[in-house]
């Protein structure tokens, strides 16, 4: 469905205060820009894990709504008010070169080729977390990123910097689909939502769909990308849960044991 201008100009405002994280964390398998357009619906703008406190306050304010507690994280408060930012490591004499990480990494921080040791990029990573579930060998640890905190122009800057690479993310996978080389570990991406804002935005680049692609996407929305996704939102929420029970968060818990069930008999 075509967005009016007003639509999308609401949702860029709202996309640029989120952390570009893209680690669906928010529930919004797709990342930070979809949870954008569901909060400019009227979803509730406090569910961004990564962005703490901070980003649910200013998106508060931009929105005029009344403020609300962040959704919490299993990692401490930093003294921004934001989780601890973690950093992805791989363990490189364990890695077995599967390539399987590349593709799972929306911001392209993985660097390796077919059956060779890879490495992550840790300027890049912004520690989603989305690597270490389709690692067949579990070799990718996470530990916390001990740079200064960044200041706000720093912030922006980087946020900037990881939805450009993002969307060249999303074009670069949109044309390996249509050739299928490697492993197939990214579920399918909503392309022509992603398309739409990039024409829209005059800082990323611009997304053109495949249409060959389109064929392959009910067998896509089944890879193991989603799979992982799930199971790393299962996981995450299992921790929560294990500090302290919510009836909400148990819901969503049984919805995704529920979903990830289904889509293993498929
Ligand atoms: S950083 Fe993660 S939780 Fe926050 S909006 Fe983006 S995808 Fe959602
Ligand atoms: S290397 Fe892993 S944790 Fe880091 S950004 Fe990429 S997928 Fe996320
Ligand atoms: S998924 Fe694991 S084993 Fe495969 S290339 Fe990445 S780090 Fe190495």
């Amino acid at each position: 469905m075509l967005l009016s201008d007003q639509q999308v100009s609401l949702i860029v405002q709202i996309d640029q205060l989120l952390p570009q994280t893209q680690c669906g964390l928010c529930g919004h398998r797709d990342g930070c820009l979809p949870y954008a357009k569901s909060i400019s619906e009227g979803e509730a703008a406090n569910k961004c894990v990564p962005g703490g406190q901070p980003v649910a306050d200013a998106l508060a304010q931009l929105l005029d709504r009344p403020r609300l507690i962040a959704e919490s994280s299993v990692w401490d408060i930093q003294a921004d008010g934001r989780p601890q930012q973690m950093k992805a490591i791989i363990r490189e004499d364990e890695c077995i070169g599967c390539t399987k990480c590349i593709s799972a990494c929306p911001v392209d921080a993985i660097i390796g080729s077919g059956k060779l040791m890879h490495t992550i990029l840790t300027d890049l990573c912004t520690g989603c977390e989305l690597c270490i579930p389709p690692c067949p060998v579990d070799c990718i640890d996470l530990v916390p990123d001990n740079n200064p905190i960044p200041t706000e122009d720093q912030r922006i800057n980087e946020q900037d910097n990881l939805r450009q690479r993002y969307y060249a993310h999303i074009q670069r996978e949109e044309k390996r689909r249509i050739d299928r080389k490697g492993p197939v570990v990214r579920a399918e991406i909503d392309t022509e939502f992603f398309a739409q804002f990039s024409q829209a935005l005059k800082n990323v680049p611009t997304i053109t769909l495949a249409e060959k692609a389109k064929d392959h996407s009910a067998q896509d929305a089944k890879t193991t990308i989603e799979l992982a996704k799930i199971r790393t939102q299962i996981k995450k929420l299992e921790k929560q849960l294990s500090v302290r029970l919510d009836p909400q968060k148990q819901e969503q818990l049984d919805a995704l044991q529920t979903q990830l069930k289904e889509l293993q008999e498929v």
